[in-house]
């Protein structure tokens, strides 16, 4: 579904965001028309038991990482990611001398649960912190770790935090 978002400079932007059942499907898609330039994969799960996806493209000796939706409220990379990845699976000489150069490995959702939830944080209660790291029982949870639970909208700062990441990207 498309979303519009104001820019800080009042101009409309449109972008696409991704639910997680989608984006298993746009991988493929994109895997399967690059002709095995991209390959798919899942590099691990979720709190939640979602797929952490991971593309990988090029064989150059240089490694790239990219990751979008750490901050599951952060979606505009995700989308940029997916462009990306559009390119360097496609025959331009441009996409082949990068698949030459580098070896692209990108999580295009990284944080599935809080994506999903569309917000900042994790999907974990701080019981569950507490029963994975028990070291850290009787301590209280951080300031942001409250906070963040309790913060779901996308603030106009967040907007342009995505697309400086976007920009970056
Ligand atoms: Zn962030």
């Amino acid at each position: 579904m498309k979303h519009p978002l104001v820019h800080p400079f009042n101009k409309l932007i449109r972008f696409q965001v991704l639910q997680h059942a989608e984006l298993g499907k746009k991988l493929e898609q994109i895997a399967s028309d690059s002709q095995g330039k991209v390959k798919v994969d899942v590099a691990g799960y979720s709190n939640r038991n979602r797929e952490i996806y991971k593309a990988t493209v090029g064989t150059g000796d240089k490694v790239v990482l990219i990751q979008s939706e750490i901050h599951g409220n952060e979606k505009t990379g995700t989308d940029a990611i997916l462009n990306i990845l559009k390119f360097l699976g496609t025959n331009s000489p441009e996409a082949e001398k990068i698949r030459k150069d580098i070896t692209l490995v990108a999580l295009p959702k990284m944080n599935p649960d809080a994506a999903e939830l569309n917000r900042r944080g994790n999907d974990m209660t701080w019981a569950e912190v507490v029963e994975q790291f028990p070291q850290i029982a009787g301590a209280n949870p951080s300031w942001n770790y409250t906070y963040k639970m309790n913060h779901s909208i996308m603030s106009p700062n967040l907007v342009s935090m995505s697309i400086v990441t976007l920009i970056l990207i």
